[in-house]
């Protein structure tokens, strides 16, 4: 197909377009067959770091931003125009935590009882389905992913098995290769084994879109030892952190539901009598709460937790509608905004969220907290995620980045494109990947 005939659509077509901008996407970044081609894509609304332009054009180039300015503008670089009408152009978005091997539990684990209760079931059904069915599961995710406009993913991973898919998937990726292990003789093991897995793997840089990196699963199931051994290789890169009141009576006090889950587990004979500390004071005596770790939840935080995350320059990775399923509270959204901390937002798995579709996570944040402006939030799904998962390249409607772009479809013209991408009435759609 040639540029040539994509013409000016219609109003409405845009999902037409985006099957457009796909099939003349070009197979690769670099080539001797890669032919140039330029086109410009006209909206209502376009989201960039300066604020929402309206009726605005941005011109891409070879799959990278070159131009934004006014629609109609005679300064504009030459090339096609492709109106995509009603509806707000917007960053792709940035899905900082989500579990796609756990895409096959969709539906399958209620959030009744609480967090133990659901980490107890979740650990009881993971054996019960074949390796077919798990991949089948990531592949779903990484298309429901696509589907609702997410262009990077940071995807914690036990087994590696979404290495491959997310490669061969148009989405730049930080897989988050989670270790697990409560007793402290394990710690040696279980780090000589993760660097194993992670040479077969293909290393940290496995494809040219996909990185690995090596993360903990939390600070009540990675014992001391194994967190230090990690944080001595200047890691764990992501943790789940603060996310229930169990996690923080079992840090502080070495006791409660927890600790009795661990028992059940046949880890009792370890030996964890507390801390008196909550789990972000205590990952930092570990010193594992370092620049850019990827924190999700923390929920379980006070002002002095937000004061150390920012002073650390940790990022919060917020969950909320996966908080809301298994019960654990909200997080203190703008007391981390207040303290200086770099926020994103993720879906965590389909084992405790209904989606994927990160727009969903940004409307759930904005109805638990209002005050916060949304432009700030839809911020957290798009660059600020990007700048939390180190990645340079997305995130952003600016010169010079990715044209990884998504684009949410009005019934009309709108008002406040940001009070609509959060008002769960948006979906966002891919425009273009590469
Ligand atoms: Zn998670």
């Amino acid at each position: 197909m040639s540029v040539a005939r994509s013409g000016q659509l219609n109003r409405g077509s845009w999902q037409l377009t985006c099957r457009f901008l796909l099939e003349i996407t070009p197979a690769g970044a670099t080539g001797a067959s890669h032919r140039l081609w330029s086109v410009k894509l006209a909206a209502d609304w376009v989201i960039t770091p300066a604020g929402a332009l309206a009726r605005a054009w941005v011109s891409e180039r070879d799959g990278i931003i070159d131009w934004i300015g006014p629609a109609g503008d005679r300064h504009a670089p030459p090339g096609e125009v492709v109106d995509l009408g009603h509806g707000v152009l917007m960053p792709g978005l940035v899905n900082a935590h989500c579990h796609l091997e756990l895409t096959h539990l969709a539906g399958a684990i209620g959030g009744e009882g609480g967090f133990v209760p659901w980490v107890e079931k979740l650990v009881a059904s993971r054996p019960g389905f074949t390796d077919a069915e798990v991949d089948a599961g990531i592949s779903r995710g990484i298309a429901e992913a696509i589907a609702t406009g997410t262009v990077a993913i940071a995807d914690i991973s036990n087994t590696l098995r979404s290495v491959l898919p997310l490669a061969a998937s148009p989405l730049r990726a930080i897989v988050l290769f989670e270790l697990l292990a409560w007793d402290p003789a394990a710690s040696e093991k279980v780090l000589g084994d993760a660097a194993r897995r992670l040479a077969e793997a293909g290393g940290p840089r496995p494809a040219p879109r996909v990185e690995i990196r090596i993360a903990a699963h939390a600070p009540h199931s990675v014992s001391p030892e194994l967190m230090r051994g990690l944080a001595r290789a200047g890691g764990p890169a992501a943790i789940h952190l603060a996310e229930s009141r169990e996690e923080s009576a079992f840090l502080s006090a070495g006791a409660g539901d927890w600790g009795a889950f661990l028992e059940r587990r046949g880890l009792g004979h370890v030996g964890f009598d507390g801390t008196g500390r909550s789990p972000v004071a205590y990952l930092d005596t570990l010193g594992a709460l370092n620049r850019g770790t990827l924190c999700a939840h923390c929920v379980q935080i006070d002002s002095e937790d937000c004061r150390l995350l920012a002073e650390r320059g940790a990022v919060a990775v917020l969950c909320p509608r996966s908080n809301r399923t298994l019960g654990v509270g909200r997080a203190p959204v703008a007391d981390l905004l207040a303290a200086g901390v770099t926020c994103a937002l993720g879906t965590d798995s389909l084992a405790s969220a209904p989606s994927l579709d990160l727009l969903q996570e940004a409307t759930a944040l904005q109805r638990d907290w209002p005050q916060v402006p949304a432009e700030r939030i839809i911020a957290m799904a798009t660059a600020d995620g990007a700048r939390a998962l180190g990645l340079t390249d997305v995130g952003a409607i600016a010169v010079g980045r990715s044209a990884a772009l998504a684009f949410a479809a009005g019934p009309s013209r709108i008002a406040d494109p940001y009070a609509f991408l959060v008002s769960g009435d948006a979906t966002a759609a891919p425009v273009a990947h590469r």
